[in-house]
């Protein structure tokens, strides 16, 4: 199965792997939103400022029989068009 595949299967069709690694056995996917598909999560504008962002690791269906972890980049974003600072959304293998 691709990386491409795989991460379609996560459902995170949004997010890009940025990169892939083996750590200690675990197979590790790294996602990232890309710049194009950032939006205000509360109003849906585009309109949007990068204000940092935070890893959240989850652990995944495992891939071929693997142990499979995502690590996530999720940016918090200020829109300018609500004017507040949210969080963009997440691939909804994350809870919460
Ligand atoms: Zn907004």
């Amino acid at each position: 199965m691709s990386t491409k595949q795989s991460y379609r299967a996560f459902g995170c069709s949004h997010y890009s792997p940025v990169d892939c690694h083996q750590e200690d056995g675990v197979f590790v996917l790294e996602m990232e939103c890309p710049r194009e598909k950032e939006r205000c999560s509360g109003c849906g504008s585009r309109v949007v400022i990068r204000r940092g962002s935070r890893q959240r690791r989850v652990v995944a269906p495992p891939l071929a029989l693997q142990t499979t972890k995502l690590l996530i980049n999720v940016p918090r974003l200020e829109c300018r068009n609500c004017r507040r600072v949210l969080q963009a959304e997440t691939p909804n293998v994350v809870p919460g």
